[in-house]
């Protein structure tokens, strides 16, 4: 399989593609130009979350700090109750952390009200689930467009063209998604996580409905979204070999990162888990 690792080392890169797209219209930021550094995509800083009280208490999350930059493919791995559902809803904005701050391309959001965290959901942050998601009853370019008509933005349908033919589904466009398989499904579900240029794109086990080889076809979408279009895809999985598409493996056991793995191989990644697991949950790294 062909992996461009000369591509990958996305976090150097200067300049923000999703801005310069904002000004000029330039399709996926073909035309990238130095500029800024800009800051991290997503930043996580003493993030806690806890759940029940008294006896019955959990410490789901126990100060999870992390700032991942723009561009950057990122896998987040760990036993399971480790934290990782919980890592992604507070990531997300979907569930709000006890303690601590997320800033989500620079803009501060656990303090954000309900209305206003919706919107910014909406529109600067993509979803990616195991099981699709797509409305049934609208078209393949409709499920594309969704973010953008929720959202209230215009409805961008060249955009939504040119991510279809992207993920190799050019000719689906009026399709209903039962006409599709798994695999193609989960390719539209891609598409739509990209068609506002979010922030972060949060893919929750996106190859676990999916056979082998489809669930390749997958994550090499992924990853072309990370080098071609720029994206900042966080990608939660418990599969060695999915994380090995990533540009770093983060760890978690106990609610805390244990171990961060960059240019993770997946016999590499395996052997973590592994020792992850024969280790007492909430041990330091
Ligand atoms: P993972 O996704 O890695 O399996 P989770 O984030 O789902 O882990 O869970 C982390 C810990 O928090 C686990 O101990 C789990 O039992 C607990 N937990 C998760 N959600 C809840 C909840 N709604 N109420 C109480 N405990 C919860």
């Amino acid at each position: 399989m062909a992996r461009r690792h000369d591509r990958r080392r996305t976090a150097e890169r200067a300049g923000d593609p999703y801005a310069a797209d904002a000004h000029d219209g330039a399709p996926y930021g073909s035309d990238r130009h130095p500029g800024p550094q800009p800051g991290p995509a997503i930043e996580l800083r003493g993030v806690r979350r806890t759940y029940g009280r008294g006896a019955g208490t959990v410490q789901a999350l126990r100060g999870i700090d992390l700032a991942l930059a723009p561009g950057s493919f990122t896998a987040v791995m760990g036993p399971s109750g480790s934290g990782k559902s919980t890592f992604l809803q507070c990531a997300a904005g979907l569930d709000r952390p006890d303690a601590g701050e997320i800033r989500l391309g620079g803009e501060e959001i656990t303090a954000l009200g309900e209305k206003r965290l919706t919107e910014l959901r909406r529109s600067r942050i993509g979803f990616v689930f195991q099981s699709f998601n797509l409305l049934p009853s609208l078209s393949v370019e409709q499920n594309v467009l969704l973010p953008q008509r929720l959202a209230g933005e215009r409805q961008d349908r060249a955009r939504a063209r040119e991510l279809l033919e992207r993920v190799g589904l050019g000719g689906h466009a009026g399709r209903r998604p039962g006409q599709l398989s798994g695999g193609q499904q989960q390719r539209v579900a891609i598409a739509r996580a990209l068609i506002t240029r979010p922030d972060v794109v949060f893919a929750d086990e996106p190859t676990g409905a999916l056979d082998t080889r489809t669930a390749h076809e997958v994550l090499e979408l992924l990853r072309q979204a990370v080098d071609s279009l720029g994206a900042t895809v966080v990608m939660v999985t418990h599969d060695p070999v999915a994380a090995s598409f990533a540009d770093r493996v983060l760890f978690l056991a106990g609610g805390a990162i244990v171990d961060d793995l960059p240019h993770p191989g997946p016999q590499a990644v395996a052997d973590r888990m592994v020792a992850l697991t024969a280790r007492p949950v909430g041990a330091a790294a």
